[in-house]
């Protein structure tokens, strides 16, 4: 299951993971918290379209079911309100009724639902930091782990299906530094211009420690026909489209991620923990998980008989003014 903020969040954070995984016979689940109703046209050549300004909410929808048909997964919207960028200093007031605002208990219930009915192992989501600050970012980590912690709980929601504990939870870390400036650099020594110097110059971000590299070059292509698909939201002579597939594919063929939590030990191919000096990592989300009956046993069982066998987990160090 991967949580996301917004339709076209899942095409550009660990797309070709899952599309990978489709491929090898894996269920896998998109939710999207909001339906991106305020998001904007950052598409120039859409800019003034009279379709899509009537009505960017169903466009959105559309341009997430053709999305979902590309990468071969399922997808449910949580049925949130996108709570938009707000942008200025002081920031704006959020809009009443959106997501960031909802009582996170309200959010969390409705995630359970999903949890306890698709019933995932594995949970995708954002870091504690939101990966980058939109509200809607920070909100999808808090409420992914909120309800994480919930879903096993058969104290927890009662009304929202049979307790479910899912195993292993994982932050996309897609937009490294690493990988922009291994980007930056093969532009460079193709003699190419490179749209990525400004953002790495003043990249404030701390590095994220990466536990998880899945191998998924082969569906890069399947990732960039989906995350187009998103046509107001993708410029298709952006930035994102900068690279060549080939190149990408060469320098940093794999998807990304860090382990936040996991009740299965998360070991690296050279047996070390990841909180070492990065180095080999885990190949696979499954990693550890054992046989299908085996993870559904763990996840199913009482409270009491699972421990947390790795926590990654930190504190937020954005500000919340809202
Ligand atoms: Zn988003």
């Amino acid at each position: 299951m991967c949580v996301h903020a917004h339709p076209d969040d899942e095409s550009s954070k660990g797309a070709a993971m899952m599309a990978k995984y489709v491929a090898e016979g894996h269920e896998v689940l998109v939710v999207s918290c909001t339906g991106g109703e305020r998001g904007d046209v950052l598409n120039p050549r859409l800019a003034n379209d009279p379709h899509i300004a009537r009505d960017l909410a169903q466009v959105r929808r559309d341009e997430m079911a053709e999305a979902q048909r590309i990468l071969g997964v399922d997808h449910t919207w949580l049925g949130f309100v996108d709570s938009g960028l707000p942008e200025g200093d002081p920031l704006p007031a959020l809009p009443e009724g959106c997501f960031a605002l909802e009582p996170l208990s309200v959010t969390t219930e409705a995630l359970v639902r999903e949890i306890r009915r698709q019933r995932p192992h594995v949970i995708t989501t954002y870091d504690e930091n939101g990966g980058y600050p939109h509200p809607d970012h920070i909100m999808c980590h808090r409420v992914t782990m909120a309800a994480v912690e919930a879903a096993g709980d058969p104290d927890a929601f009662p009304h929202a299906g049979a307790p479910w504990q899912p195993l292993k939870v994982y932050y996309n870390a897609t937009f490294s530094k690493a990988r922009i400036a291994a980007f930056h650099e093969a532009l460079l020594a193709l003699g190419e211009e490179s749209p990525y110097e400004e953002w790495l110059e003043r990249w404030d971000r701390m590095d994220r420690p990466v536990t998880t590299r899945v191998e998924c070059g082969a569906y890069f292509e399947q990732r960039d026909q989906a995350l187009l698909a998103h046509a107001t939201q993708v410029d298709p002579d952006g930035a994102w489209f900068k690279v060549s597939r080939e190149t990408q594919q060469r320098i940093w063929p794999t998807d990304d991620f860090e382990c936040a939590l996991s009740y299965v030990p998360v070991t690296t191919p050279d047996g070390r923990t990841p909180d070492g000096p990065l180095g080999p990592v885990e190949t696979d989300l499954f990693a550890g998980l054992g046989l299908v009956a085996e993870a559904d046993a763990l996840a199913t069982a009482e409270p009491g008989q699972r421990t947390i066998a790795w926590d990654g987990r930190k504190e937020s160090t954005v500000p919340w003014p809202w």
